[in-house]
């Protein structure tokens, strides 16, 4: 029998992607999904703004202060596009452009930004190639190192282990930065890398070796609708939609609110989540005073705040053992030069390693910038140049450090000059928006699943979302996409 009434709780990607997959797999079922903010989406927050350029003209421009760009490579995105029909939406930016090939680091105490190489010529030639020849060229010598018995460690544990510790500071922390906003020395490589660590094992020992053997990972066989979405991505780096992420959420909203089975309920917070072991139903209490009852659930909440709703009689483990980072991201809108002077180099951005003090207070608080402009071209109008700082993370945060002039003064010596005026900033303080997945996670996941498998909850409620199943846009479309599939 299919389940007769799903409440989704969340209705951030995950929540809508599993209402939407469900609501295909099981189409006589009711699907309630509620959501507690006024609006769908959780973190994916695009905007379209005008703003009036140096020449007095009004330009719009999209700013992002969440999510900003996909990887071709996840198959459940790439799915819903072709579902949604959303393809002539789609912004690319080629891997031949610039903005692929040019990825910058900041290293605090040096002047302007250093090019990570992306070819043979540059790998020798590039400024950072003190830190990364001897690490590259050395590791697939390294002996086997994995200590024996040890199921994870830390992203920085593992490439000090296999690169070296200059490496590892450097080019490992500032891409925890970029992607998780976390100390790499807390973020499980496992977890996060998941490649790596099985190129490790495949390699015998060697990362480079395993990665060059191409093994693949022997995921669970999921069948995608893809159309031509794998051609259309062909060359592509990263890509988004004119209008931003959310063209994917709102599409996702439309597309239900169509379908007489799913009721999309914003605004209204899930407050408490009962079983009834008996009845083998949950009972859902919100903050609008009504309950419902449910036979199967799918939280995609996160994991601590689900653990407040569950009673303290019927404890879910697990739930609160990881952290989350808090990130305020600053969209700055420039005119497009300074005396004819580009205000940034072509490229997709920089990111800014662990300082070698650590994190204190002294730092910028800076963990990278995106040159949204050249990252993304075609979402604007005019020739207005947009970059996204992110600040925070592990880095503790005073309100100077978010401050504008001071942001200004800090992005003005990463460059390497003088900045103009902005025509238009916008920032956002997001508490808790990412979590890092710590050491040991996949395991901790493992014997969550187990609990939840057996009586009295009998796979009856998924535990889903970004603090589960990893934090990207594919990670959490695809967990949607695997919601229920154990229920008949
Ligand atoms: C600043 C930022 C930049 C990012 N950049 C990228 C990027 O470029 N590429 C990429 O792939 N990923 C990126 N990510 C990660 C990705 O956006 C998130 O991991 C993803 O959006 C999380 O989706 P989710 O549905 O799992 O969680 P959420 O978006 O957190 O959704 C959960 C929902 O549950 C709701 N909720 C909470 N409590 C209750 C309650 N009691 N009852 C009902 N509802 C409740 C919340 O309001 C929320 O809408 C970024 C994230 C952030 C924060």
């Amino acid at each position: 029998m299919p389940p007769s009434h799903i409440a989704i709780l969340g209705g951030g990607l995950t929540g809508l992607s599993s209402a939407y997959h469900l609501s295909r797999k099981f189409p006589s079922s009711l699907i309630t999904l509620l959501e507690k903010q006024p609006r769908f989406g959780g973190w994916v927050r695009s905007e379209r703004v005008q703003v009036k350029d140096e020449r007095g003209n009004m330009a719009s421009v999209v700013l992002e202060a969440g999510p900003r760009t996909l990887r071709p490579n996840a198959k459940s995105v790439l799915e819903l596009i072709n579902l949604l029909e959303l393809k002539s939406s789609l912004v690319l930016t080629r891997k031949t452009s610039p903005a692929a090939k040019n990825r910058f680091l900041y290293i605090p105490g040096t002047n302007g930004l250093q090019l990570i190489p992306s070819s043979i010529t540059s790998f020798f030639s590039s400024s950072l190639a003190r830190i990364l020849v001897p690490a590259i060229l050395r590791e697939p010598f390294r002996r086997y190192n994995r200590p024996p018995g040890i199921t994870d460690e830390s992203l920085d544990s593992f490439l000090i282990r296999r690169f070296g510790e200059p490496f590892a500071r450097t080019f490992g922390s500032a891409m925890v930065h970029g992607i998780y906003a976390a100390d790499s020395r807390i973020l499980s490589v496992r977890a996060a890398f998941p490649t790596v660590w099985d190129a490790e094992e495949n390699g015998g020992g060697s990362v480079i070796r395993g990665l060059l053997s191409k093994n693949e990972r022997g995921e669970a066989a999921v069948d995608y609708v893809l159309g031509d979405m794998v051609t259309a991505m062909d060359g592509v780096s990263v890509f988004s939609f004119k209008e931003g992420i959310r063209t994917l959420t709102d599409a996702l909203v439309l597309e239900l609110k169509r379908n007489p089975k799913v009721q999309l309920q914003s605004g209204v917070g899930v407050t408490s989540l009962r079983l009834n072991p008996l009845h083998q139903t949950f009972e859902i209490t919100t903050s609008s005073h009504f309950s419902f009852k449910a036979s199967h659930v799918v939280s995609t909440l996160s994991p601590p705040v689900l653990n407040i709703l569950l009673p303290p009689s019927l404890p879910l483990p697990h739930l609160t053992e990881n952290t989350s980072s808090s990130v305020t991201v600053m969209n700055i809108v420039f005119p497009p030069s300074l005396s004819g002077h580009p205000i940034h180099p072509p490229g997709f951005g920089y990111l800014i390693p662990r300082p070698s003090s650590g994190y204190d207070t002294s730092n910028s608080g800076i963990l990278g910038t995106v040159f949204d402009s050249s990252a993304l071209s075609g979402q604007d109008t005019g020739r207005l140049i947009k970059l996204t700082i992110m600040l925070g993370g592990p880095h503790p945060l005073t309100p100077s450090h978010t401050s504008l002039p001071v942001v200004l003064k800090h992005l003005a010596s990463h460059l390497g000059h003088p900045l103009p005026e902005p025509l238009l900033v916008h920032s956002h303080s997001h508490a808790s928006c990412i979590p890092t997945l710590s050491v040991g996670h996949l395991e901790r996941m493992d014997e969550l699943r187990a609990v939840l498998k057996a009586l009295p909850w009998n796979g009856r409620l998924e535990v889903i979302g970004a603090g589960v199943g990893g934090v990207s846009v594919g990670d959490c479309l695809e967990a949607g996409k695997r919601a229920g599939c154990v229920w008949r």
